[in-house]
């Protein structure tokens, strides 16, 4: 069961980003999970409250956000709709084979944090505009991907 090394590779993350704010709680992690990541979400989730279950981290949510790939037609560009886990071959309109796209996100959004009492606080918002930046950052070459 890989979701749990990638559990641990979350909240090795998550700590890191909160390391940051002394005394802070970590309240959320949200993830991106793409239908192609050969990640089963019940098992993440699963897996997350596990290694949160003791530490410091107890109690809190992963939020995870299905990635579904997509079917294109690369000769008409007609989006193809099928079935979760079902796949087209040709598509409908002019017949050429279809290619997939997306779906292989495995990708930490942003973290939701409860700072401690005595920092006046920036609020969660900015602490949740902070996780978004970094994410926006980093983005680019897959540098989030556990
Ligand atoms: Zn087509």
């Amino acid at each position: 069961m890989h979701e749990l090394a990638l559990a641990e590779e979350l909240l090795r993350v998550c700590a890191r980003s909160l390391a940051r704010h002394p005394g802070a709680r970590l309240r959320a992690a949200r993830v991106a999970v793409g239908e192609l990541s050969a990640v089963e979400p019940d098992l993440l989730r699963y897996a997350w409250e596990a290694v949160c279950a003791h530490g410091p981290h107890a109690g809190a949510e992963l939020r995870i956000e299905w990635h579904a790939a997509q079917q294109q037609c690369p000769r008409c560009g007609a989006h193809a709709e099928r079935e979760r886990g079902g796949w087209l071959r040709g598509c409908a309109s002019c017949g050429a084979l279809l290619q997939i796209r997306g779906g292989r996100e495995l990708e930490l959004l942003d973290l939701e944090i409860e700072l401690a009492a005595s920092q006046d606080a920036p609020s969660c918002d900015a602490a949740r505009d902070r996780g978004r930046e970094k994410a926006a950052e980093s983005s680019a070459p897959e540098e989030n991907r556990v």
